[in-house]
């Protein structure tokens, strides 16, 4: 086993998740590349502002390992940028890698939330938790997904 992220079998696998059930879907993923938790986009069905797909991942996560700060070399994969909120969420996990595909230059008509990208959150974050980055891993294949 000498696996490396970004893994493109759990970007398909999230990606064809978001297809089925019509919402961002994210993941958070351990030291041996398994999912520990999957999440999608809550707002609307629980009246929660905060019920994006990586924090309720993220969320499930710690409530399964019954841990605040996650395990080192945790990573978390979205399949958009994660707004600000998430990207904040991330930091206070200690998530220690974040890999998204689709980005808001594909958000067609839908309101674009990236108002500070998820880079420049990670990095201003990064005195608190530094965070690797992978961007537009596998972009193509959800690009149309909005447009
Ligand atoms: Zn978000």
């Amino acid at each position: 086993m000498n696996q490396q992220h970004p893994n493109k079998k759990i970007m398909r696998d999230l990606i064809n998740l978001q297809r089925k059930n019509n919402s961002i879907m994210a993941a958070v993923i351990n030291n041996n590349f398994e999912i520990v938790s999957l999440g999608r986009t809550t707002v609307i069905t629980d009246n929660d502002p905060t019920g994006h797909a990586e924090i309720n991942a993220i969320r499930s996560a710690c409530q399964i390992l019954n841990t605040a700060v996650l395990p080192k070399g945790y990573w978390l994969y979205s399949t958009f940028e994660p707004c600000p909120l998430c990207s904040s969420g991330i930091i206070w996990a200690h998530i220690d890698g974040v890999v998204y595909a689709n980005n808001p230059r594909y958000r067609g008509k839908e309101m674009d939330w990236s108002f500070i990208s998820c880079h420049e959150m990670l990095k201003k974050g990064s005195y608190i938790h530094s965070v690797k980055l992978i961007e537009d891993f596998l972009v193509d294949e959800i690009k149309d997904y909005f447009l």
